[in-house]
């Protein structure tokens, strides 16, 4: 593979390659935080003990976990189909109307600001070094660094929710001590703004509202989480 170095070395770019990843990686982190917190912070809310705090934040955590992986698998298979079906096409075309495939590839990047000349120079130098490379990157936008790999999309978004939902796991094992409610809020409100700048500051965003968004959010669902708690912790209890 050919590098592409004038690209890769221009940082805008490097910035949304990452975030890519990384916005997958802390949507997921997030994701178990958040869940895993009301769960518990609810169940505390209705004075539950330790132990079944943590039977539910193990269970919590399982079927998310899950959850995130049969989701993340299916959208990322759907991609990946017709990617592949996209690739199948473009072979068949261009093996049955190389002629058209090739004024199609002039027409691109004449479209994109060269002139003919050169339009046509380019499009016949990759044709000949790669035409099926070419059609698939520059008519679709494909390559092989964006790939969809499901499997790996799939382990890798409930790799992240685990990571999230250990936070108020470790909470409930380490403070064993009154007013759980509270200190499991504080300590996921801390951890999701601490995701929150640091996913917009990789991304190369403003910290500040990154991690305001991702606060008021966790704190929205932590509030409720422990408003439901009590109403039914009482009427249950009643
Ligand atoms: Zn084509």
């Amino acid at each position: 593979m050919p590098r592409h170095t004038a690209l890769e070395s221009y940082p805008a770019i490097h910035h949304v390659h990452k975030t890519g990843w990384l916005r997958a990686a802390v949507l997921g982190a997030n994701d178990g935080l958040i869940s895993t917190s009301g769960l518990v912070v609810g169940m505390a809310a209705t004075g539950a003990d330790t132990r079944t705090l943590l039977v539910t934040a193990a269970a919590g955590l399982t079927a998310g976990a899950f959850s995130m992986a049969a989701g993340e698998y299916v959208s990322v298979s759907s991609q990946a189909d017709s990617e592949k079906a996209d690739r199948d096409t473009e072979q068949r075309e261009l093996k049955e109307e190389p002629d058209l495939e090739l004024l199609e590839l002039i027409g691109i990047y004449q479209g994109r600001g060269l002139s003919l000349e050169l339009a046509t120079q380019v499009a016949r130098e990759l044709t000949a070094h790669n035409a099926l490379n070419a059609h698939l990157r520059d008519e679709l936008g494909l390559n092989e660094r964006n790939t969809a790999r499901p499997l790996q999309a799939a382990l890798a978004s409930a790799g992240a929710f685990i990571a999230g939902a250990l936070a108020p796991i470790l909470v409930v094992m380490l403070y064993g001590g009154p007013d759980l409610e509270v200190v499991l809020i504080a300590a996921t409100l801390l951890v999701l703004g601490l995701l929150g700048a640091l996913a917009a500051k990789l991304g190369g965003a403003p910290w500040r509202p990154g991690a305001a968004r991702v606060l008021f959010w966790g704190a929205l669902a932590m509030g409720a989480s422990a408003l439901i708690g009590r109403l039914f912790g009482a009427s249950v209890g009643a």
